[in-house]
Parts: structure tokens; C-alpha cells; sequence
């Protein structure tokens, strides 16, 4: 550890800087991705015409192109150094997966050409038969295809080994079910398209684009030194510490949040951004966060399939650009327990160039019709669904964020500001018929007053918070990928605009209203029957909790309690309605989830038990006996000694080693049902892993510094 903290001062960086006179920015940005631009100069102009149709509707390929197009990818990226191909994919683990081919073939005589033909383009076959897939392929017909997602672009990778080709594919067994997270995202985006164009249509509008999905990501993340990493087999194992005292100095000064960014760290910022540019990763934001040692980094919006990839992109390379910079780049919710977590809060909306957000408020009274109704379709939707929407979050490391002491809660409510939480309130109070007579808010009709709100007003404590032209989910872990949250909200959501679709044409034809007040009338109906899960208060309270309860809102505060809500029946008729997911997908995504929580839990259990066993007892033990040493010499001197110290150590030391015991014991036992493992884990194990940690941290006060081996929490999050 001492060797640990000299070696940090030995640390230096070779950041080039970022300097944007003598790289534009328009060469730079997008110059590693086979864009728009490239296939214009490099297809010929029928096929670029075509894949441009495809793209853009989201129609099928001409398979007729496909050649053309792969050569022209081909060329481009030779052109460019690179020496291989790779489909890339998000299986169900929640990481990138990439299988390396290389262009060239031998061309029987002796040589070799570089070959990459149309069907290796669209489809292969990475024989990636580990990865998760709970139950849908058994290994005798472990076939899963990778098939090109050509929505989104190919682009090079480079590092110092070496340029590769990176095309962007959807993960499927043979029999067509979706083994990744692209898939059913892809899915969703079809069901939130035809369900919002219908509803647009009922309110007449005809002939516009195709309603987008967009995500704006804002990802935390920690940095540490990496000989202190190193140093700390939970960090580097498990990504988080299981063990660490208190530090002196923690967040409580709020010092660090956009605070200067030190210097090393400024340098690993410009050169990710770098790197994220040339893959055309619009990167925006950066700043300190909360914590000591936190950080954000948030590119611009974009469609919600770009936005995962370029997510996914975003993890990747901060992760290897750190290691340039001697970091470790922690993705982990929660790396240090008394101080922040890290989240990714997924800024969602719908819409296209032509409606701009359709959660935009808008200016004139039709504009504000149709605003309030899209956000009643999501009171609906998180009313409804707020089981599943906690579900999409669920993973062991997110439970040390939700549901802990610590934002957002378990809670799944939806916060609109005092305005908008006001002007529902009036729909739902009035009385359409006499609404004329009593001066209220009739929707569509009267003008309301001009929103959005102040941004400033905005809630931090609610998990899904209206922000002006968007909602924010703040649910999300640092960790995880964005596909699971967004392919459910897009589901909810569609499952509620298709509802007031049908509720729309009920009231104008059954009951002869005209739309105005159809509108209002459905509005009100929605308010009426959701509108508790609507919360404008302060979420992390303890009243919250119970007035929630009594609202009939869930809390799941752990992992084992949320997930039985991905295959509920009301899960499973909701997917299946919108064809994002089959009952055997989620059947089997619960599977696999539960056992990756099983899985994880046990890791840190053993790791635990060992850093417990061969490093924290072994510099307690010495000390200890420096100590007994030391008394029984001054006691042999006639001089008193000082037993404080030796009595707490010697009390911590026998406790650290009877919760080891416990915890060894409780390990040995299973349960052969999965579920019920995952709760005794959660339950029973957990809460004694805990009281290890007290000990240990216990000790880490007592015990002489020069014998303590693993690096501290100040050292960790404050030497930079
Ligand atoms: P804050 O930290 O105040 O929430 P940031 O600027 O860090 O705000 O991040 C906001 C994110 O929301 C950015 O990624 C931004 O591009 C995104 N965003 C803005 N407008 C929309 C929208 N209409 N739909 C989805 N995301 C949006
Ligand atoms: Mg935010």
C-alpha cells in the first residue's frame, strides 16, 4: 500500500491536447464512421439511394445491395489501415461483445486477398454459445446469429495494436428470439412509432416522418489510481470496495462538485472526448460530481438505438483511455459505501424534426392539447407499469443506490412541477359539461398559461422527473445498459397512447363528442384513475414511503423483490401485445437476471471472506501482538500499559473471524430454486456480510497505518 501511494507521484500523462485550430472539429468528429457522407462518395448512387430509403423508414434491405454495400465498407476501411472485421453485440450480460475476423482469405494460389462479401456483412455466426440465454438455446442447437442493425453506422476502432472494422448487430437464436439487448429495443421502437402515429393522426395530422424515440445519457463514473486498484482485489473483482472506514473528509463540504477538475483527470477527459469524437459520439458535457473522485460525462440526445451503441461506446473507451492515464475508471453504482453512488440518468422523449418533443408544451392551444395528452399516456404509464419500470433497473449493484439511503427511490412516481401538477389537478377536478360555465380549463380550447416551468424547480428526488421537454429516469445504474429502461418505457408508453387511441374513437363515434372534449374527457379519465403516482415532494422521506404505500404505489427495494415483475402476467400481455418480447423471452431474461444477482452476491461473499481471512486478520493479528508484546514488557518494567487499544482490537479481530465463520457456514448452504436463493442472499447473507465489514472497518482505525494493507478510502478518492 505504501509502495502504492509513492508510485502515484511517479504517474504522467501524455495527453495531446485538444485544440481545435489545428484539428477542425467537423475533420475530427465522425472521420472513424462509415456516415452518411462516406457512403454518398463511396456507393454508387442507386444503392446509396436505397440504403438511405431503408435506413430511414426502417424498411427491409434489398438483399441486392448488400454486395455493394460490403465492398464499399470494405475498401473504405482498408483504405483506412484496418485489418479486420467484428460484428458487435449486447448480449444479455449487459456488455459489448466483439468476435475479431480478419479481411483476408487465401486465394488458393499460394496468397491471399481481402475478401468481406454481402452475406458476411449482414449476418454471422459468432458460435458465442456462453453467453446467457435462460433456457432459449440448449447447447445441441446453440446457434445465434448476429445480423447487421443498419440503422446504426459501422466504424472503426483504432488502439495501438491495430484498426478493426466494428458493425453494429442484433444477437438471435436460430429460431429468431432475441438473445441481446439490441433486439427487442428495436422492437419497441416499431410499437412506440405505430402507436404515437395513430394517435397524431386522430388529431389530425396526416403525412409526417417516423416518430422517434430519444435518450440523452448522462453516465457518472469514479476514477482512481490504478496502483491503488491494484492494490484492492474487491475493486478490481467485484468493482466495488467491501471493505473501507469512514475518511476523515468526505462529500460533506460539496468542495468537489463542479469543482476545478484536477489536471490528470482534465487530460483523460480531452483525450476519451477525442477518441469519442472520431466515432461520432457528440459528446457535450463534462464536470466533477458530487462525490470525491466523481465524475459526468453526457453526449447530446439522439434516437434511442444510436444512443445505446454510443452508450455502450462511452463505457469502453473512458474504461481504456483511463489505463493511458494510470486510472482505473469505476463504472459501479455505488465503489464506496457513506459517500454518493453513480447513476445514468436516461433522459427520454418521442418525436421527430417536424413535432420537435411531442412532450414539448408548444405554444398554442392545439399544441398544448396534444402535449397534456402524451403526458397523461406517461402518468398512465408509471402508474401502470411502475412494477416493471423498477424491474428494468434491477441489478445487485443498482441496489445500493435504490432503495438504500440514497436517490432515487425504489418508488417508481412520476414528478411534473407545481404547474403542470396544478393544471392536471384542474382537469381532473372540472366538469367538461359545465366547464364553459365555471370558467375551467377546457384542453385544446382556452390557452394555458405558457410552460415549460423553470428548470430550475426541478425535483432531484423523484426517479422520473418532467424536465421541461423530456423525462428524466434517474432509476438507471452507471453500469447498466440503457436498452433495458428504454424498450420499457417505450412499451408502457405504447400501451398508453394505444389505450387513449381506442378511448378517443369510443367517445366521438359511441357518444358523438366532438375531439376538444373527447380529449379533455380522457385526460380527466386518466388523471382520475393514475394520478397517484404522480409526487412532487421531497422522494427520499421517510413520509413518502408511507403515504406511497397507502397509495398502493410498490417499493421494491431489492433485486429478488423487483424482478418477478418482468414475467408477471400483466409483463407478459404487455410485451406480447406490442411484440417486443415473448413469454419465453422474458421467461427466460428473469432466468438469466436472477442468476447474474446470484452470482454476483457470491463473488463479494467469497471475496469477503478472503480479504477478511488473508489480509485484514493477518495485519490485525500483528499488531495485536506488537501490542501484548509491548504490555507484557512495561508490566515487567513495573510501568502500566495501555490496554485500550489491545482490548478493542482483540474484540473487533474475534468478531471479524465468527461473522467469516457464519458467513462460510450460510454459504455452504442452497437453495435449489433460484429465486428463493436469490432472497436468502439478499435476506439472511447480506446483512451478515455487513457486520464483517464493521468489524474489519473497525479494525482499519486501530491497526498501525505502516501494517494496514489495503489503501484507505482518503487515499483512494483524494490523491489525484
Ligand atoms: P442535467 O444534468 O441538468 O440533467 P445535462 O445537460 O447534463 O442536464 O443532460 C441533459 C441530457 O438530456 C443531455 O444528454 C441532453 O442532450 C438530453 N436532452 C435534452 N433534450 C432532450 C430531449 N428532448 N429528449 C431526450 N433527451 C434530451
Ligand atoms: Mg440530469
Amino acid at each position: 500500500r505504501l509502495k502504492a501511494i509513492s508510485a502515484v507521484n511517479n504517474t504522467t500523462s501524455t495527453s495531446k491536447p485538444l485544440n481545435f485550430i489545428e484539428e477542425k472539429p467537423t475533420e475530427l468528429f465522425g472521420c472513424n464512421v462509415f456516415n452518411d457522407k462516406v457512403m454518398q462518395e463511396h456507393l454508387p448512387k442507386a444503392v446509396y439511394k436505397s440504403l438511405k430509403r431503408t435506413i430511414e423508414n426502417g424498411e427491409q434491405m434489398d438483399p441486392s445491395i448488400a454486395d455493394a454495400v460490403a465492398s464499399a465498407m470494405k475498401e473504405w476501411a482498408l483504405s483506412r489501415g484496418a485489418t479486420h472485421y467484428t460484428h458487435v453485440f449486447y448480449p444479455l450480460t449487459g456488455l459489448t461483445a466483439e468476435k475479431h475476423d480478419s479481411f483476408l482469405e487465401p486465394d488458393g494460389r499460394g496468397g491471399a486477398i481481402a475478401q468481406f462479401s454481402g452475406s458476411t456483412l449482414i449476418q454471422g455466426e459468432p458460435d458465442a454459445s456462453s453467453f446467457p440465454n435462460g433456457g432459449l438455446r440448449t447447447t445441441f442447437e446453440a446457434r445465434g446469429y448476429t445480423a447487421w442493425d443498419l440503422t446504426n453506422p459501422a466504424y472503426l476502432l483504432e488502439n495501438d495494436n491495430g484498426v478493426f472494422l466494428c458493425i453494429p448487430t442484433a444477437f438471435v437464436a436460430w429460431t429468431g428470439e432475441a438473445l441481446d439487448k439490441k433486439t427487442p429495443l428495436l422492437r419497441s421502437n416499431q410499437a412506440v412509432h405505430t402507436q404515437a402515429s395513430r394517435l397524431l393522426k386522430l388529431l389530425g395530422h396526416n403525412n409526417f416522418d417516423r416518430i422517434q424515440n430519444y435518450a440523452g445519457v448522462e453516465q457518472e463514473y469514479f476514477l482512481v489510481d490504478r496502483n491503488f486498484y491494484f492494490a484492492r482485489p474487491d475493486l478490481y473483482l467485484s468493482g466495488r470496495t467491501l471493505f473501507g472506514a469512514k475518511p476523515a473528509k468526505g462529500q460533506e463540504q460539496d468542495d468537489h462538485y463542479f469543482g476545478t477538475i484536477p489536471k490528470r483527470v482534465l487530460a483523460f477527459m480531452i483525450e476519451a472526448e477525442r477518441e469519442l469524437y472520431k466515432l461520432g459520439v457528440p459528446v457535450k458535457t463534462r464536470h466533477n460530481e458530487v462525490a470525491p473522485g466523481q465524475y459526468e460525462i453526457a453526449p447530446m440526445f439522439e434516437n434511442s438505438n444510436l444512443a445505446n451503441d454510443h452508450n455502450q461506446m462511452i463505457m469502453s473507451v473512458m474504461k481504456s483511455v483511463a489505463k493511458r492515464y494510470g486510472m482505473a475508471c469505476l463504472m459501479h453504482e455505488k465503489p464506496f459505501a457513506g459517500i454518493n453512488g453513480s447513476g445514468k440518468h436516461l433522459n427520454y422523449s418521442i418525436g421527430n424534426g417536424q413535432f420537435g418533443s411531442l412532450f414539448d408544451p408548444g405554444e398554442t392551444p392545439h399544441e398544448n392539447a396534444q402535449f397534456l395528452l402524451f403526458c397523461a399516456a406517461m402518468i398512465r404509464a408509471v402508474h401502470k407499469h411502475g412494477e416493471l419500470l423498477r424491474c428494468s433497473v434491477a441489478c445487485a449493484s443498482n441496489d445500493h443506490r435504490l432503495g438504500a439511503n440514497e436517490a432515487p427511490p425504489a418508488i417508481m412516481s412520476i414528478y411534473l412541477g407545481q404547474q403542470l401538477a396544478e393544471i392536471f389537478e384542474q382537469i381532473k377536478k372540472g366538469d367538461v359539461a359545465t366547464s364553459k360555465a365555471k370558467g375551467i380549463l377546457r384542453v385544446g380550447v382556452d390557452t394555458l398559461p405558457p410552460l415549460p416551468m423553470d428548470a430550475g424547480d426541478r425535483n432531484r428526488t423523484s426517479p422520473f422527473a418532467f424536465t421541461g421537454n423530456r423525462f428524466e429516469f434517474r432509476a438507471v445504474g452507471s453500469s447498466q445498459s440503457i436498452a433495458g429502461a428504454q424498450l420499457v418505457l417505450n412499451t408502457m408508453l405504447s400501451d398508453s397512447l394505444k389505450y387513449i387511441s381506442d378511448r378517443l374513437e369510443a367517445l366521438m363515434t359511441s357518444e358523438n363528442c366532438e375531439l376538444n372534449d373527447a380529449v379533455t374527457k380522457v385526460i380527466q379519465e386518466i388523471v382520475k384513475k393514475h394520478g397517484n403516482a404522480v409526487f412532487n415532494g421531497d422522494g427520499y422521506s421517510e413520509e413518502w414511503a408511507k403515504e406511497a404505500e397507502e397509495r398502493g404505489l410498490a417499493n421494491l427495494r431489492t433485486t429478488p423483490e423487483a424482478l418477478p415483475a418482468l414475467n408477471s402476467e400483466s409483463s407478459v400481455t404487455l410485451f406480447e401485445e406490442f411484440g417486443v418480447l415473448s413469454k419465453r423471452e422474458l421467461d427466460s431474461r428473469t432466468s438469466i437476471f436472477f442468476e447474474q444477482y446470484i452470482n454476483t452476491i457470491q463473488t463479494e461473499i467469497e471475496l469477503a471472506i478472503k480479504m477478511a481471512r488473508t489480509s485484514i486478520l493477518p495485519a490485525a493479528v500483528r499488531y495485536q501482538t506488537e501490542l501484548a508484546k509491548n504490555c507484557l514488557n512495561m508490566k515487567e518494567l513495573g510501568l502500566g500499559c495501555i490496554q485500550g487499544p489491545l482490548t478493542k482490537l482483540t474484540e473487533n479481530l474475534n468478531g471479524l473471524e465468527s461473522a467469516a465463520d457464519e458467513l462460510e457456514a450460510m454459504l455452504a448452504k442452497g437453495h435449489s430454486d433460484e429465486q428463493e436463493h436469490a432472497r436468502f442472499l439478499c435476506n439472511e447473507v447480506l446483512p451478515v456480510m455487513l457486520e464483517l465489514r464493521e468489524y474489519a472497518d473497525k479494525l482499519e482505525d486501530v491497526v498501525a497505518d505502516d501494517l494496514w494493507p489495503l489503501p484507505t478510502y482518503q487515499e483512494m478518492l483524494f490523491i489525484k
